[in-house]
């Protein structure tokens, strides 16, 4: 069993004149109020905070950190209470113990929410102290290693988070290993079957694996020699299991396709111009593979890592990648931000500590706050775990300005992301995009190197069609923002619209009413609300109905007796008549019951004539009509009272429509002509055909066909489907 002079011993190496008293003092003390306890294991609870705090010192870190790993579960797990802990050990401690325990004490919360909130006080602790995170980390890190003595059950449940939580923290804070180990414990326990088959594979070829290796190393350093480039080590390595499995996985290949099993490691000294050096001296042994290779010491990922990665081709024609760092670069790679912790020599005082701890906490707010930043907007918490995990995984794509300057951005993100994150009012007001010179939808996704050129007006705002491809946490928050925004200001509008057709039906003039503040103020608070704007505003999204508004004006009795004779106007109707703007009309639809309404067709999914359709009262276009299935409609859903029921007009007139179509084929020649001459032979218009080839050699055939409704499309879908050559048919826009 582990203790307590291993890891004071450990402490003493790395940090001469650390305060082991204090550390004495919380061995003492997490004992006593354990003392009886029992892991899963049957060991005394003890060395958990015993093997927490080894974890810690080997880290490096300071005497305070070891010394809250061995007190971090007192406060959880027994009656301590966090005023003595403060008695016996001061402010400090007490604040890291406090951090942890909020960390571990939300349970009443479900799931999902559970892990929003988890991420959300954590970053909030660590902006206080850094070193809540790294204690939380190791306490994660022992909970894994030791998880063969809880029911499967619970040790999924504890992977699962490991891998969407705490994994990806220690990436983003650059814990290269913390991060691997984690994974490799949570890939082992949440799957155990795959864990075990893959290890087997491996094992198979690690004979052959290892030979190699040895070749490639002695190579190394022999050609290192011969051209006089200083080096401190040159290491090999077979590829971890759970990076290994995720690429077999995402490209659906078998481990003998894995052309990088192996991969080599030179570490040089501390001068970035050995690297270089390095560098060269392996392209001159091996052919470099185009595109592989990366230059992360002048462009530093943002979680600090430094490094070259190129991949050659060995000896047997087999590619495998070299890595190239200083020793500095190295540790910085392994420890992420622990290895910015200064050791704590005799003549620094504790100003100097400050300082550093404080310069410490800006990388780590820079690197976490982004997560955490305009989360009151994210009400939805499936939302926000889902958009955090992303922002979690940095994948990331780096991108310049047109002035040079470094953009980087989650790999997947657009334009919109982009403009965003120069500035929030240049993605407010973008219009268009430049991607290398060249004007591009804004729902391109960046590339790696692309120059980005935002284009904005003024008097131009997001769209909530961006949601569908800005992936930023960032972009997305403020476009929900400024969405909400404009649906109030229309629908304070609507409302406004609403009260005085209503007030006009009972001919209540406007100015004893609508023009009287203190009426309506009046009226707004007995709503609960404070202004009349918010009366409006509800009266507008259909929570209140105007008539209320008007007998809570008028009194019961009175609007009764003004109650005008014979038709009663629906809320629906006047809703729609309060629509004046004319933007245009759609005569192939009708809406249920209602005529003369403005009808306009969803530009989102342009539905066709046939299929199921719904309708959304819009401010200034009328009734816009989308197909049941467009994705828009479920946002649209939120105001359930603007939804109209409507359906396709009973008409003569054959109404003509296009549609674009892809086709997915096999590249050969022909292709076009073939499917432009099956929609001729079933008497069907063509407005615009091209082809392409994809990267993978995939033949791509945009058709823009004109069609009279649903059944003429899918007739022609099926023609087009008969063509020998073609592999799927897909219908754009919808
Ligand atoms: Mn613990």
């Amino acid at each position: 069993m582990i203790r307590i002079e291993d890891v004071i011993d450990k402490v003493q190496v790395n940090r001469p004149g650390a305060d082991i008293d204090l550390i004495r003092r919380a061995y003492l003390f997490s004992a006593l109020h354990h003392r009886g306890q029992k892991r899963a294991s049957g060991e005394p609870y003890l060395v958990h905070p015993l093997e927490v705090a080894e974890i810690l010192a080997d880290m490096r870190l300071d005497e305070v950190s070891v010394s809250t790993g061995l007190l971090h579960d007192v406060v959880e797990d027994t009656l301590v209470d966090l005023e003595t802990i403060r008695s016996y050990f001061g402010d400090e401690i007490t604040v890291l113990v406090d951090g942890l325990t909020k960390i571990a004490n939300i349970s009443d919360l479900s799931r999902e929410k559970q892990q929003a909130e988890n991420v959300r006080k954590m970053v909030l602790a660590m902006i206080t102290d850094v070193r809540v995170v790294l204690i939380k980390l190791a306490d994660r890190l022992h909970n894994m290693r030791t998880m063969q003595y809880l029911k499967p059950e619970k040790r999924k449940r504890i992977s699962q988070e490991t891998l969407d939580i705490y994994a990806p923290i220690a990436h983003r804070l650059g814990m290269g290993r913390m991060r691997s180990e984690l994974e490799d414990l949570s890939f082992q326990n949440l799957y155990p079957e795959d864990y075990k088959r893959l290890a087997k594979e491996v094992d198979v070829r690690r004979p052959e694996l290892e030979a190699a290796l040895i070749k490639i190393e002695a190579t190394i350093r022999e050609k290192l020699n011969e051209n006089d480039v200083p080096f401190v080590k040159v290491e090999g390595r077979v590829k971890r299991l759970y990076s290994l499995w995720k690429k077999l996985k995402k490209q659906k290949i078998m481990i003998e396709q894995v052309y990088d099993l192996i991969a080599a490691r030179i570490i040089t000294p501390n001068d970035r111009k050995y690297c270089y050096l390095a560098m060269s001296v392996v392209h001159d042994v091996w052919t470099p593979v185009p595109e592989r290779f990366k230059d992360w010491i002048a462009i530093p990922r943002d979680n600090l890592y430094q490094s070259l990665h190129t991949s050659v081709i060995g000896d047997g024609g087999q590619p495998f990648e070299v890595q190239i760092r200083t020793e500095e670069m190295h540790h910085i790679a392994e420890e992420g931000v622990a290895a910015h912790w200064k050791y704590k020599e005799k003549a620094l005082g504790p100003k100097d500590e400050d300082e550093n701890l404080d310069a410490l906490r800006k990388t780590v707010e820079k690197l976490l706050l982004p997560l955490v930043e305009n989360t009151e907007q994210h009400e939805d918490s499936e939302d926000f775990v889902e958009t955090l995990k992303l922002d979690l995984y940095p994948k990331d794509v780096y991108t310049f300005t047109p002035m040079g300057k470094v953009i980087q951005l989650p790999r997947g993100s657009t334009p919109i992301d982009f403009a965003y994150a120069i500035h929030s009012g240049v993605g407010d007001t973008c219009t268009g995009a430049k991607i290398n010179g060249r004007i591009v939808p804004l729902r391109s996704e960046l590339q790696n190197g692309d120059v980005v050129e935002i284009m904005t007006t003024q008097s131009s705002h997001p769209s909530g069609d961006w949601l569908n491809y800005a992936i930023t946490s960032k972009a997305r928050s403020r476009i929900r923002h400024w969405i909400s925004q404009e649906q109030r200001t229309e629908s304070i509008d609507i409302g406004r619209k609403l009260l005085e057709k209503e007030a006009e039906k009972y001919k209540v003039p406007n100015k004893k009413f609508m023009s009287n503040e203190a009426e309506l103020k009046r009226i707004a608070n007995e709503y609960g609300l404070s202004r009349p704007d918010d009366l409006f505003a509800s009266v507008g999204y259909g929570k209140t109905l105007p008539r209320n508004v008007l007998t809570k004006f008028l009194g019961a009795d009175k609007i009764k007796e003004l109650e005008p004779e014979g038709k009663k106007e629906t809320r629906l109707k006047s809703a729609t008549k309060a629509v004046k703007k004319f933007i245009g009309m759609d005569d192939a639809i009708v809406v249920k019951g209602v005529d003369n309404l403005l009808i306009n067709r969803a530009k989102c999914c342009n539905p066709l004539r046939g299929e199921e359709i719904i309708g959304y009262i819009s401010l200034d276009k009328g009734i816009v009509v989308h197909n049941r299935r467009c994705k828009n409609v479920s946002q649209l859903m939120v105001n359930k009272d603007r939804i109209v029921e409507v359906e396709w007009a009973k008409s003569d007139k054959e109404h003509v429509q296009s549609v674009q179509l892809l086709a997915t084929t096999e590249n050969r020649t022909g292709m076009l002509a073939g499917i432009t001459n099956a929609i001729a032979d079933i008497k069907t218009g063509i407005r615009d055909a091209r082809a392409n080839v994809s990267r993978d050699d995939i033949g791509m055939i945009e058709v823009t066909v004109e069609v009279f409704d649903k059944k003429h499309l899918d007739k022609v879908v099926g023609a087009i489907e008969h063509v020998p050559g073609v592999i799927a048919v897909e219908r754009l826009n919808a």
